[in-house]
């Protein structure tokens, strides 16, 4: 007899990353592009060992770690947090950074999401996201019955002035007081790979100000990318230019810059939403893994994540330059597909033209490429919470994230191979 789950069961069953999951199952010989895991080489396991016995030996810490800890995390690893961030928006004061009573260590950044969603919105409020938008963050939203409403973007981000337009929208449709959130990834994006500038954030949280008189919006910045940059250090972080700390809520992780292993992520919260996010962390956890937040916090204190992400910085330049010259040298050769070289991340996002392409395209390419060509990718279409998005068919995103220079060479050979024949 089949015992039926939920109906959130079988929703959950349905959603993308659960689909891309099969694709790798249906497909297990395909070399894989798609998947956003970082790479296996660059994992620092003698730090991880070294940071770990040095724990372990040391019979205060032991038993601290060994132990639950409390659900806003490790106070230790919230103090590192603070130093390192200060340090990463350039300011002096570790208070400016934020402050602690406000910081929650999650696990992985998908939580704090997760939850932030659950504590500010109501199954029918609106939430704005960009076209295109990190698409497990789109099920997430939809799982709590939000409305989604996505604001275009150009290759700096959110363009300030469709923000505007869609808020002028929804007013006129009557439905801005439902709008609660607005999502983006502010550093080498997911999909798109792009970094807001300095001027873009301003203007974004202006905008937000403005409105406030008559809806009062926060803004979730996911900044899970922003230490893979290759060249120049990114912008200050949108919630270090809030000066009320009260409208940007922040969330980074270490599942990019270190492992995604330990499942250690974190997050800053304006004032009013330190109790409720905290609240619901407690009935879903008591707390992320106590060991993992030790071993996190060793690393910073040493002074050896920093070296790691130095390191880890030049081998991800060195695999996106690996791709962005095979992209350009076989698919960007005529005036028929577009790609923007990724400046950090792990992400290239290509845009095929549609004088090439029909309406289904990306799912027959998909098809074609996994089956005749043993290649895999993302299709675009998965990124955008409004399907008829006129780019969700056209797009497709490619990661140098996990495969070696050498197989990033090969799959995009494949990959070629497989878009010249759908074109024909
Ligand atoms: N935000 C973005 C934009 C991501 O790409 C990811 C992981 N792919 C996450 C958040 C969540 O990562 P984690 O839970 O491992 O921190």
């Amino acid at each position: 007899m089949a015992f039926p789950s939920s109906n959130r069961g079988q929703w959950a069953g349905r959603q993308q990353i659960g689909y891309l999951m099969q694709q790798g199952v249906d497909y297990p010989n395909c070399l894989s592009l798609a998947a956003g895991l970082v790479d296996y080489d660059t994992f620092p396991a003698d730090l991880v060992l070294q940071a770990t016995q040095k724990i372990l030996t040391d019979p205060a810490q032991a038993r601290a770690s060994l132990q639950y800890g409390t659900t806003p995390g490790s106070l230790e690893l919230r103090r590192q947090l603070l130093k390192h961030l200060a340090k990463l928006d350039g300011v002096s004061q570790e208070s400016e950074a934020g402050s602690i009573d406000q910081l929650l260590i999650t696990t992985g950044s998908q939580q704090f999401l997760d939850l932030v969603s659950q504590a500010v919105l109501n199954p029918g409020d609106i939430c704005l996201v960009t076209a295109p938008s990190y698409f497990v963050y789109l099920s997430t939203l939809e799982g709590i019955g939000v409305e989604l409403v996505s604001v275009d973007c150009d290759d700096q981000g959110i363009i300030p002035a469709s923000l505007q337009e869609t808020l002028e929208r929804l007013e006129q449709a009557g439905k801005l007081p439902l709008v609660k959130m607005l999502y983006l990834v502010s550093y080498f994006d997911n999909p798109r790979g792009i970094t807001m500038p300095l001027n873009r954030r301003q203007e974004v949280l202006e905008i937000l100000e403005r409105w406030s008189a008559k809806q009062y919006l926060y803004l979730l910045e996911d900044a899970a990318y922003r230490e893979l940059w290759f060249e120049e250090p990114p912008p200050q972080s949108i919630y270090s230019l809030d000066q009320s700390k009260e409208r940007v809520i922040y969330t980074q992780t270490f599942s990019k810059s270190l492992s995604p292993g330990l499942r250690t992520g974190f997050g800053l919260l304006p004032k009013a939403l330190v109790k409720p996010v905290t609240d619901l962390k407690s009935i879903h956890d008591f707390g992320s893994p106590h060991f993992s937040q030790f071993v996190v916090s060793e690393l910073l204190s040493s002074g050896q994540y920093e070296q790691h992400v130095k390191k880890l910085r030049e081998s991800y330049r060195e695999k996106s330059q690996v791709m962005w010259n095979a992209v350009s040298d076989s698919i960007l050769t005529s005036d028929l597909a577009h790609a923007e070289q990724p400046g950090g991340g792990l992400y290239v996002w290509l845009k095929l033209d549609d004088k090439v392409c029909d309406t289904r395209f990306s799912q027959r390419l998909f098809r074609d490429a996994a089956e005749k060509h043993h290649v895999m990718f993302v299709p675009g279409e998965l990124f955008y919470s409004d399907p008829s998005h006129p780019d969700a068919n056209l797009t497709m995103r490619l990661s140098y994230g996990v495969q070696t220079q050498q197989k990033l060479k090969e799959g995009i050979e494949r990959l070629a191979n497989a878009i010249a024949e759908v074109r024909k």
